[in-house]
């Protein structure tokens, strides 16, 4: 029980809904009111499958999150966020010359990889790209997701979430996102206020759920190959992922399910239609960033080491390969198969490749975490969190090892550590779960309860926010910063209960 326990909450891609909110919101509670979901969904439906068939992806494709228990496809599991420091520093590099070109900022656009073997990607309000973790698997290169990225980016800077959005966002006041939200706050151990979210979530994505017209995409496709051109980042990836679509089409069942261009399958006349602008373009012959498809490749096989079937991934990284991309995806694999000798021996090979990789250290420390020598782990942790530059998720693993040494001559490393991480990633409610637990072991009452008020308010429980952040009041020094925050937190808390007392009227 407690091995399971400390396999969920330390999982280095903690299902958190940290990075879903962004940069402008704070406190969390503000997810909650974004619009409905806008996915790009437009599915390859094969042309001889039923259109009900159609029908019931989108469905279930937001339905998912809410009903762990909806058996329509075994691609049906819980959705949830997967968080990872590697994972996402690349997707921010990659991304960020896209975010220049479409006239935004690379601070304020966020790319979040959905736990979802699909193949699928969409934007759901707030300049925030979701991708599913299906669609870096199923990608031949970096290049074709910055396609895929670069389309979303349209409908952002052509405003189709919040115009479509507007009324159905005022009649629910709710969207997918709460739907992810709730399971995170599960697993960052909030389960009531996590099921509370999700049943409200499930029935208002289950109802509104809209569709872009087809001269959004259009222009949105224009507009991607428009990025594309300008950032200087060839458009062959995206007419490559367009095609793969298209092939997809006939091999519905056999590939991954591919819900990315659902209700617009891909027609030829939507590739013909930017092939032109891209490749008369300087940009098409440009050769591919190999930093950027090295590191794609390295998180690819990471992610099939830790998404597929153990079995599967062994297959596909048989014991022979010595490839770092073998040994990272084979380290996952035998840690959740239960082998973890055979774990500790993939990550020693791939930290002896490069003894300084901060993500090689990482997978090192989080495995021994994991498999319950929290000692052993904290050197390799130390390492990777300033070989990092203090990467929050990173020193969050760090600060948990601390704790679970339970020797207190610790405690002052984790409490410094956390709340680096917590001043950094401010999104990240098992950071603040696990700074309260330190608090709590060093005699700070008042202190734990202002980090139950921050992941409480994090994940929209706001009673329990509240009533945290009154205690917190009482015993934090008058003006202080933390004292602040906690009155900052009460009012907050105290505002949403009354928001939702009105709305329910
Ligand atoms: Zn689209």
């Amino acid at each position: 029980m407690v091995a399971a326990h400390l396999w969920r909450l330390s999982d280095q891609w903690q299902r958190s809904a940290s990075d879903q909110h962004a940069s402008g919101f704070s406190g969390g509670s503000a997810t909650i009111l974004l619009g409905p979901a806008h996915a790009c969904r437009f599915s390859i439906v094969p042309p001889a499958a039923a259109p009900v068939t159609r029908r019931n992806t989108i469905v279930r494709f937001v339905a998912v999150a809410a009903l762990a228990c909806v058996s329509m496809s075994p691609a049906a599991h819980a959705q949830s966020i997967l968080r990872d420091a590697e994972t996402e520093t690349l997707l921010a590099d990659m991304t960020a010359p896209l975010v220049t070109a479409a006239g935004l900022r690379p601070s304020d656009v966020k790319v979040v990889l959905i736990n979802d073997d699909s193949i699928n990607a969409f934007v759901a309000g707030g300049q925030i790209v979701y991708v599913h973790s299906g669609t870096i698997q199923a990608a031949k290169t970096a290049n074709e997701v910055q396609g895929v990225i670069a389309h979303e980016l349209g409908h952002i800077t052509g405003g189709h979430v919040s115009l479509a959005g507007r009324g159905a966002q005022e009649a629910t006041g709710i969207s997918i996102l709460s739907m992810v939200l709730g399971l995170a706050a599960m697993a960052a151990g909030a389960g009531e206020a996590g099921a509370g979210v999700l049943a409200a979530g499930q029935q208002a994505a289950m109802t509104k759920y809209l569709a872009f017209s087809r001269q959004q995409e259009a222009s949105t496709d224009a507009a991607g190959a428009k990025y594309l051109n300008a950032a200087g980042i060839t458009g062959k990836g995206y007419l490559n992922f367009f095609k793969t679509m298209q092939q997809q089409e006939y091999r519905y069942g056999i590939t991954r399910k591919v819900e990315y261009m659902l209700s617009h399958p891909v027609s030829s006349e939507r590739v013909a239609a930017i092939s032109e602008t891209l490749q008369s373009a300087p940009a098409w012959n440009k050769p591919l960033n190999q930093d950027w498809e090295e590191r794609f490749k390295r998180v690819q096989a990471k992610l099939d080491g830790y998404l597929l079937p153990p079995a599967q991934a062994l297959q596909k990284y048989p014991e022979g390969t010595q490839t770092v991309y073998a040994h990272y995806a084979r380290a996952y694999a035998y840690h959740r198969s239960g082998y973890p000798q055979k774990a500790e021996a993939e990550t020693e090979a791939l930290v002896a490749s490069k003894p300084s990789d901060p993500y090689f250290l990482e997978i090192k420390g989080q495995i021994l975490l994991e498999a319950g020598k929290p000692q052993e782990a904290l050197a390799p942790l130390r390492a990777a969190t300033e070989g990092s530059r203090n990467s929050p998720l990173i020193a969050t693993t760090f600060g948990h090892a601390l704790i679970a040494t339970e020797n207190k001559a610790n405690y002052d490393e984790a409490k410094r550590v956390l709340r680096s991480a917590v001043a950094r990633d401010d999104q990240n409610p098992f950071a603040w779960y696990q700074l309260g637990t330190v608090y709590e072991r060093t005699g700070d009452p008042a202190r734990a309860a202002l980090a139950t008020a921050e992941r409480a308010s994090m994940v929209g429980d706001h009673r329990t926010a509240a009533v945290s952040a009154r205690y917190a009041l009482a015993g934090i020094p008058q003006n202080t910063p933390d004292w602040i925050r906690a009155q900052d937190i009460a009012m907050t808390s105290a505002n949403s209960i009354d928001g939702d007392k009105r709305k329910r009227k």
